[in-house]
């Protein structure tokens, strides 16, 4: 008899949700070091107290903004935190500042906030939250 059909999580999703519901170790999302590029516009840097070092480009973090509005455009149009929007098939389109921050402002010991060159400034990144999304490619490589 096959048991086919009757979950209705498929195993990728499964995986997916171990993933997020994994507690990390407290090392790894303890920042020894951050440093911000916000002259160069570059990204933002991170080493962790586990030896992991971490990066983001600016454009990355401004599509992966964690705050409600921006989590439920991405759940509603099904992209992941830092993939960036379709863009509309215009023949002349807006020139658009690349992403960077104003202001970056910690938020107690756990986050960083930003304050975009759009005006957006509502997200919090959680220590947690970056780390989960590292940049590197050993950790791209894994979630993919
Ligand atoms: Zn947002
Ligand atoms: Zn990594």
């Amino acid at each position: 008899m096959s048991h086919e059909g009757i979950r209705l999580v498929s195993a990728e999703q499964a995986r997916r949700e171990d993933e997020t519901n994994r507690e990390l170790p407290r090392d790894a999302k303890e920042p020894v070091k951050v440093r911000v590029h916000k002259t160069e516009g570059t990204g933002l840097e991170i080493d962790w107290k586990d030896g992991h070092h971490s990066s983001w480009s600016f454009a990355w973090l401004r599509q992966a903004c964690p705050c409600a509005t921006c989590h439920d455009e991405r759940e509603k149009s099904g992209r992941k935190p830092g993939e960036p929007k379709p863009q509309p098939q215009i023949l002349l389109p807006m020139y658009q500042a690349p992403p960077r921050p104003n202001v970056v402002a910690p938020v107690g010991r756990y986050a960083l906030s930003f304050e975009w060159n759009d005006g957006h400034k509502s997200g919090i990144y959680s220590w947690d939250y970056l780390r989960r999304h590292c940049g590197c490619e050993e950790c791209r490589a894994k979630s993919e």
